[in-house]
């Protein structure tokens, strides 16, 4: 019965594919079958030295580092963020959470993880935007791998001080006063995953990871949805 009603609401409200736009059939969930086959996706989960890592050489320390997707401009995981961001669509979160999370399940390099924290939106966007687009993304891996999602625990503040941002430290030490951690306690002694949609220069992520290394004993690993090419 439940799957008639389920047919019979795709007659009329289909679900169309978040990279192609083509109606969804039966079983497709977020992207036709061919699309799915066509996510450019790295296995970074699998392998050390791999191109997340490296970005982090020489600026912070990172345990282990992997992305989900090759995210290159006009392409099809662009789309796919963009829809994420966007266009509300954030089932797309729970969607590369899913994949993210078996990947990274299958390789032993993340198993020491022991909670995961999301790269805070400034609150300027959170309130536009209405949600931060790696929540269900983070929410899913939490699920999967068995460890607790802490939300707020890094979050994203009002930088009063002008800058000018001329050298990269001066633009480093602005985006660090982005952020603030609230309870370093609960961090203290734990493997943290710092999560976040793309990872491009790793600035931000770098500037969250400043903020986290305040901790006492803290260990860092880093896993995003993409990676630009
Ligand atoms: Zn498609």
């Amino acid at each position: 019965m439940k799957s008639v009603s389920n047919d019979l609401l795709g007659l009329f409200y289909p679900k169309f594919c978040s990279m192609c736009a083509k109606i969804l059939i039966k079983y497709e969930e977020i992207l036709c079958f061919s699309c799915r086959t066509e996510l450019p996706v790295t296995n970074f989960s699998e392998f050390k030295e791999n191109e997340v890592e490296r970005i982090f050489y020489g600026r912070i320390p990172v345990e282990a580092g992997t992305s989900l997707l090759h995210y290159s401009k006009k392409g099809v995981v662009q789309k796919l963020i963009h829809q994420l961001k966007y266009k509300n669509q954030q089932q797309i979160g729970t969607f590369l959470g899913e994949l993210l999370g078996d990947e990274m399940i299958l390789y032993n390099r993340f198993e020491t993880v022991d909670c995961i924290i999301p790269v805070p939106l400034h609150p300027k966007k959170l309130k536009s935007r209405g949600y931060n687009q790696v929540t269900l993304f983070g929410q899913t891996l939490s699920r999967k791998l068995n460890i607790p999602y802490y939300a707020d625990i890094l979050k994203g503040k009002v930088s009063l001080k002008t800058q000018t941002h001329k050298s990269r430290i001066d633009r480093l030490k602005h985006l660090e006063d982005n952020f603030e951690l609230t309870n370093k306690e609960l961090l203290e002694n734990r493997h943290v995953l710092l999560i976040d949609d793309v990872v491009t220069t790793g600035a931000t992520l770098e500037a969250c990871c400043i903020q986290l290394n305040r901790t006492k004993n803290i260990k860092i690993s880093i896993a995003t949805m993409s990676i630009t090419d």
